[in-house]
């Protein structure tokens, strides 16, 4: 039986239709129709089957969402930060309560293992923590600039606040945005991916447990036309997106025309560069989780490997241990269909240009569940900075190896790759390591480390072709994007003397 059927607060956000459930819209605290009558199905990728629908919705059910949005944001944003704050402590722990059914939920409907599913609840608790420290970090800036003459600065929030979310970390990333958003005062209307719109379901739930008061937050299901709404839209007064290169490019720019701040995360192709001192136990496992973990479909994920002078070693060892990552065991689904042929199709492509499939994940079928979507860890050696398998994002557990004969050259390729997420070397020298760092051209440095995601307070966003806007999404960062400084000068002494500052 399928969690939409079970968890009650599922179905009462759900109406049924034909056998099976229809998702609604979530504007002023209630669960709503959209408009559209165009729905798509939400699949369970570790079978194959249809769990729900989600409608498309429209322009008008994005205008409901803003009004509702809009309404509310007086009341909040003048409710002291330490009062809001309060509702943040609750949905925590509210989290850590419906840990196992939150995980069960992004299990379901993106495929990743449960104990992934898990590890992306905790890390959006992790988030959520920071937005709980926020009223200790936006105490104020104040000086006496001249005698008896005070300037300070008060955070203001933006205002109406919306969230575009891709579909790999369903709970996660759109938790990146929400505490530390509705905590500094915005209200928000989230659109999760169609692919993925269940986990925002219980979100919306708890948030509303834990205090948050009706309208603050809102949910407009929905694609491209929705997405097209919310930028336009003149209620709303900033967005943020993670997504694609394509889509992010296209929501920056216009969100921006219509003069919203805007702040796009988009994809990456990430590269770990191995030097032959490398520890080849660690290089060996690391690099393997880094590439297979959540079936590759991260966009912290190691996709292209430079390996410098001769590491056959680790990579014999690497091939061993990719060997040992079992689809529908100890790796999940990817997303669908269409992105497993788009998966396969790149390894194909690179092996008819002459690279070397080492480990082979084409043609995966788990045993029990033959409709799922798999694809095995693919270990490709002797690719060409050319090919497209190595310029190009592949989102799945494949890892292309093109060698190189110096570091220099290994950040050559590196650099010359459009996209500037992350990048990571393994070596225990240190001075070939700060080189890296120095050099490498991404926003997210690992060394000795696979996925090199910065823990909370430290803020997360990439370079290049990985994000448009300024700042980073999350952390300290995000206060900058999320609020608005006004500057105050304040004479507090009238005898105080006239100069041309006063
Ligand atoms: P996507 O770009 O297809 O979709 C993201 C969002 O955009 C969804 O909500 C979707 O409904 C909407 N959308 C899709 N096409 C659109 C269009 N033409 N116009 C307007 N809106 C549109 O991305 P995805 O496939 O859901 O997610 C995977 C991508 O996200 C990968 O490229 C991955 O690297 C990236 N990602 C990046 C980060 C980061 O922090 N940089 C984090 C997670 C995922």
């Amino acid at each position: 039986m399928s969690l939409v059927a079970e968890v009650p607060s599922i179905v009462s956000a759900t109406k049924p239709s034909n056998g099976i459930r229809v998702l609604m819209n979530y504007v002023n605290g209630r669960w709503i129709d959209s408009r559209s009558t165009n729905l798509q199905p939400v699949m369970n990728p570790s079978v194959g089957q249809t769990i729900a629908k989600v409608p498309l919705s429209v322009p008008q059910d994005v205008d409901d969402a803003v009004a509702s949005a809009r309404k509310t944001f007086p009341v909040w944003s003048n409710t002291p930060v330490k009062e809001r704050v309060q509702v943040f402590f609750r949905y925590k722990a509210l989290m850590e309560k419906h840990m196992q059914e939150l995980a069960a939920l992004v299990h379901e409907e993106n495929g990743k293992t449960i104990g992934e599913s898990i590890a992306e609840v905790e890390k959006a608790i992790e988030v959520t923590e920071f937005a709980c420290s926020m009223p200790q970090l936006l105490s104020g800036e104040v000086l006496e600039v001249s005698k008896g003459v005070e300037c300070r600065i008060d955070r203001y929030p933006v205002g109406v606040v919306a969230s575009i979310t891709p579909f790999n970390f369903p709970n996660m990333v759109p938790n990146w945005t929400i505490p530390n958003a509705l905590v500094l005062g915005n209200t928000m209307i989230l659109k999760p991916s169609e692919l993925v719109p269940l986990s925002s379901i219980r979100i919306a739930e708890l948030l509303k447990e834990a205090g948050l008061p009706d309208g603050v937050f809102n949910i407009v299901h929905g694609g491209q036309e929705a997405v097209e709404a919310i930028c336009d839209h003149p209620g709303i007064d900033a967005v943020t997106f993670v997504g694609s290169t394509k889509v992010a490019k296209l929501v920056y720019q216009r969100s921006t025309a219509n003069l919203k701040r805007a702040l796009c995360l988009g994809g990456a192709k990430n590269h770990l560069i191995v030097l032959p001192d490398a520890h080849e136990d660690m290089t060996a496992s690391n690099v393997a989780a880094s590439m297979s973990g959540c079936a590759g479909q991260r966009c912290m994920a190691a996709s292209a490997m430079v390996a410098v002078g001769n590491v056959d070693h680790i990579i014999k060892k690497l091939c061993d241990e990719s060997r040992k990552i079992i689809p529908g065991k100890n790796l999940g689904a990817v997303i669908s269909k269409k992105a497993k042929e788009r998966i396969e199709g790149y390894i194909t492509e690179a092996e008819k240009q002459g690279a070397k499939v080492l480990v082979d994940g084409r043609n995966c079928v788990v045993e029990g569940k033959e409709e799922g979507f798999y694809v095995g860890p693919t270990v490709i050696d002797f690719v060409k900075p050319e090919m497209r398998i190595a310029r190009e994002e592949v989102f799945g557990p494949v890892l292309a190896i093109m060698r190189a004969d110096t570091v220099d050259d290994a950040l050559k390729i590196e650099n010359a790759n459009p996209y500037g997420n992350a990048a990571s070397v393994f070596t225990q020298s240190g001075g070939a390591a700060r080189h890296v760092i120095e050099h490498a051209s991404a926003g997210m440095i690992g060394v000795n480390i696979g996925v090199p995601v910065p823990r909370e307070p430290f803020s997360f966003g990439g370079w290049n072709d990985s994000k448009f806007g300024a700042g980073d999404i999350t952390g300290k960062s995000s206060i900058e994007f999320l609020t608005k400084p006004k500057k105050t000068t304040i004479k507090w002494n009238p005898e105080s003397k006239v100069n041309w500052m006063s």
